[in-house]
């Protein structure tokens, strides 16, 4: 379906009806009232939280009931054209147009918003192909009927999407079983006291863990699936959610020539390796950071729109704090650069954990703070230095 209010043009073309691609358009009209502005999007161009996507369980919300604005809405509001339930195929950066599954369009600047995949372990047995993944709303839909009427959730993956999931389905009253290769949850992002805290806390509303093993193969067995993990130990649930991180979406621009390292390699204005294209979001890669969450999309947007039209703008990140939304034991959390040069100072408080990892002069470069010690973010972000200045 499309929602006009005026006829494609070669305007300013963003492909992606996430966060990215919305973010920019809003940020957009604040400046331009009045520049075309054609939205392609492979989805029906709705605006829905993806980050509800990993709570909304427990509050019973049904993926109809996640979306805040239709695209007809999304069209009025921000007086722009979507063509919805279009997939992107090619981009033609000399032409200056893009081949979508329903039709060609030119563009004068092109932002690609085009998010991450999950990534997809290469799993045996009979019911691989029976892996689920809730990285959009179609998705959670899914997820939502495959659950139904079901007790046991296995989950692949302790990372901050993994964990949230586990803490939402218990609070549904499943049983899960949480799987990772690595000896800890959400090793990467904290410091061992953190994560022990944060484990304990999961552990006593029913998760269960898995550490330092992987899924040998899933089968099915009736209703249920048998899952083989590396380490001998077998289990026996209904659904097998994976959750093992994400891939910034390169094939489209692979395809056209424009630059990719982990994500599609983008300046300090945004720009990729093609001029007038430009990218945001969970597909990019600034100054060598990929950075999949929401608050880099919102600074990221504040730049590039105004690069979009004209007014050179370079792009800061300030300290940009992570909250794990595990209501067992709430967690904020900002890690330090990587190689940064210090150590965790952890400090146990009421009802809570302060852990802060300071450089050899006292100076503080990430933290994380748990339960009652979440209290403490405002105050600790603005000690911590900007992530790109
Ligand atoms: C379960 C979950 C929980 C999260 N929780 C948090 C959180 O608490 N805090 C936080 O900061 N971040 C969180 N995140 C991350 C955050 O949601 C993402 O960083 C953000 O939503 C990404 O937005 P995006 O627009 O870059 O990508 P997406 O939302 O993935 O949008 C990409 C868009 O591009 C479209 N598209 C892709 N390819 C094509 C094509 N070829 N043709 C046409 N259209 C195309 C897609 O259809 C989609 O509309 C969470 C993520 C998940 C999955």
């Amino acid at each position: 379906m499309d929602h006009q209010n005026q006829p494609a043009s070669s305007g300013i073309v963003i492909i992606g009806s996430g966060l990215a691609g919305y973010t920019v358009i809003r940020e957009l009209r604040k400046l331009d009232k009045t520049i075309p502005i054609t939205l392609v999007t492979k989805e029906p161009g709705y605006f829905y939280s993806k980050p509800m996507l990993s709570t909304a369980l427990a509050s019973n919300k049904s993926a109809e009931q996640l979306v805040s604005t239709n695209a007809e809405g999304m069209a009025t509001q921000l007086e722009m054209t979507i063509l919805s339930e279009a997939a992107v195929t090619a981009i033609d950066t000399v032409a200056q147009t893009i081949t979508t599954s329903r039709g060609s369009i030119s563009y004068g600047k092109l932002v690609l918003g085009l998010g991450a995949d999950q990534i997809r372990l290469p799993l045996q047995g009979n019911a691989a192909n029976e892996v689920i993944t809730v990285n959009d709303l179609e998705e959670y839909a899914q997820f939502r009927k495959s659950i139904e009427g079901k007790k046991r959730i296995a989950i692949l993956g302790a990372g901050l999407i993994g964990c949230e999931f586990a803490n939402d389905l218990v609070l549904g009253s499943y049983e899960v079983d949480v799987i990772d290769l690595a000896p800890q949850a959400l090793g990467r992002l904290l410091p061992e006291a953190a994560v022990q805290a944060l484990q304990t806390k999961l552990s006593e509303a029913g998760v269960r863990w898995h550490f330092t093993t992987t899924v040998q193969s899933i089968d099915r067995n009736g209703d249920a699936l048998t899952i083989t993990l590396a380490n001998g130990t077998i289990i026996t649930s209904d659904v097998f959610l994976s959750a093992v991180g994400l891939k910034p979406r390169l094939d489209l621009a692979k395809a056209a020539g424009i630059a990719t390292a982990t994500g599609i390699t983008v300046n300090r204005q945004l720009e990729t390796s093609a001029s007038n294209v430009y990218a945001i979001g969970d597909c990019a890669e600034v100054d060598g950071l990929v950075l999949p969450y929401v608050m880099p999309i919102m600074q990221a947007a504040r730049a590039l729109a105004p690069n979009l039209l004209g007014q050179v703008t370079t792009l800061t990140y300030p300290a940009m704090p992570v909250m794990v939304k595990t209501p067992a034991l709430p967690t904020i959390v900002s890690p330090p650069a990587k190689g940064a040069l210090g150590e965790w100072k952890i400090n146990p408080i009421e009802g809570g954990l302060e852990a802060r990892f300071e450089s050899s002069d006292g100076k503080l470069l990430g933290f994380a703070l748990l339960g009652a010690a979440t209290a403490q973010r405002a105050v600790l972000t603005k000690e911590l230095p900007p992530i790109l200045p």
